[in-house]
């Protein structure tokens, strides 16, 4: 391929990854961005000697490329892209194209919730395992920049269903499915639509892959009837049945094999001894370790692996106890099922810090958990009326707050030791902070300076 021209369009992470991939592989290289580059970007390309431009999207200059690599923020309706699909010139996306420089045995992972938690959870087993093992996707840095810099034999990534989408060979060796719950369907329009690209992890797999995925799941368990797939399929649950590869037993988590038509179960650990708390990361944990496990790695050092890993920050990460109060920045739960499953994870009363920018919420699955364990509720958000409004006949004590800082403030001084005060706010960041980190490092200083 060196020779022919690719253009990239799109200067981000994932932009400048492939860019600096293709221009390694002897491609002529273009990089275009409609927006302006960061200076770290920008600075990176210039000093790779790749031609780009920003601000504008010059089609003369894209129309004749042989390959796109498109970044995956960038609509499929824009103009450029259709005049890309109109010209017939192919369009896919970074993991795409690092995928096809790249022999390294891939773990790929998708699902709603709980991506970055599972990626970075096998990386760590597949680390401890003693594996050279690269982390990429939607985690760190891209997959692209890793396979120019420094190719791994097996990369954990972590993939959103935007990067699904363009993909045209992709296989990954094992497909992590964890759940899938209504989601950007501004963007597809029905269920089965989102369902459908979810499944595109499995679509190039083979009989010799692997596909892991949460069998209490409805979506998923739809989108199994839709799709025939194709590799093995290995399930977690809760619940131990025959066709279960990994599931719960009496606390303790239960590797279930067939072995010539035997079944043999295994005892891996208890999940009191699992570092991550809440059902859901018990879920990610059960998916982690079947991946590890269909790479031979041994039950000790998954045991050891799932029990001194360290939360990823932003999702229920303790970040300290003042005066016997504790308080956890779950800020990137921006969705109302992730504040579920951290309400549920709760042991004492909760003063709750939610809000944000609504993006169509339903709040009543979060009735009960709210009755039963919330004291308090602080909105830190612009608009907070339909907090208010869904829970102002559970909770009598709802409060506003329009900076991280006041928020903790009031938190603290509404605490009691024995208390938690979870951020977790089901919404995005944007009216108040930069980012959902900018949310919880905000929320981090606060509490510190307590
Ligand atoms: P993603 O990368 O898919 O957004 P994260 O691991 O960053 O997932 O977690 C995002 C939020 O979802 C956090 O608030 C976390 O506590 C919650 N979460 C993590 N795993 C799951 C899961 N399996 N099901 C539901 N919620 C989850």
């Amino acid at each position: 391929m060196a020779g022919e021209r690719i253009v990239i369009l799109g200067g981000g992470e994932s932009g400048t990854g492939a860019a600096i991939l293709a221009s390694k592989k002897g491609y002529e290289v273009f990089l275009s961005d409609a927006g302006i580059l960061a200076d770290k970007y920008r600075k990176f390309i210039s000093a790779s000697g790749i031609e780009f431009e920003e601000g504008v999207h010059t089609l003369d200059k894209i129309l004749n490329a042989s390959l796109v690599v498109k970044s995956p923020g960038i609509s499929p309706e824009s103009a450029t892209v259709k005049a890309l699909t109109e010209k017939n010139i192919p369009v896919i996306s970074e993991i795409e194209f690092a995928y096809r420089h790249t022999n390294a045995k891939i773990i790929g992972i998708t699902g709603t919730n709980g991506k970055t938690t599972t990626t970075a959870l096998t990386h760590h087993i597949l680390k401890k395992a003693g594996l050279n093992a690269g982390l990429a996707g939607n985690i760190g840095k891209s997959f692209a920049l890793s396979v120019a810099e420094n190719e791994h034999d097996y990369y954990v990534l972590e993939l959103s269903s935007f990067q699904l989408d363009d993909m045209d060979t992709f296989s990954p060796h094992i497909a992590v499915l964890l759940n899938i719950t209504p989601d950007h369907l501004d963007r597809y329009g029905t269920l089965d639509r989102y369902i459908d690209s979810k499944f595109r992890i499995s679509l190039h797999q083979k009989e010799n892959d692997h596909f892991i995925f949460w069998s209490d799941d409805q979506a998923i368990n739809r989108g199994l009837k839709r799709h025939t797939v194709k590799s093995s399929l290995h399930s977690f649950s809760e619940i131990c049945t025959s066709s279960s590869a990994v599931c719960i037993e009496n606390n303790q988590i239960i590797f279930n094999h067939r072995k010539q038509n035997q079944q043999e179960k295994q005892t891996l650990m208890s999940i009191f001894d699992l570092a991550l708390r809440g059902k859901h990361n018990l879920y990610n944990s059960m998916a982690a370790s079947v991946a590890a496990k269909i790479l031979d790695i041994k039950n000790e050092v998954i045991r050891e692996s799932l029990s001194d890993f360290q939360s990823v920050e932003h999702r229920l990460e303790r970040v300290n106890i003042v005066h016997g109060i504790e308080f956890i920045n779950d800020s990137k739960a921006t969705n109302v099922n992730s504040v579920w499953y951290a309400l549920e994870s709760m042991q004492k009363p909760v003063i709750w810090i939610a809000g944000g920018v609504d993006k169509g919420n339903d709040y009543t699955i979060l009735n009960d958990l709210v009755k039963q364990k919330v004291k308090a509720i602080i909105c830190l958000g612009t608009d907070n009326r339909k907090i208010h409004k869904a829970f102002k006949s559970i909770v009598q004590d709802i409060t506003d707050a329009s900076s991280a800082m006041e928020a903790v403030q009031i938190a603290y001084a509404k605490g009691k030791k024995g208390d938690a005060v979870l951020l977790s706010p089901a919404c995005a960041s944007f009216d108040l902070f930069k980012s959902y980190e900018d949310r919880g490092w905000q929320f981090k200083e606060a509490v510190r300076s307590l």
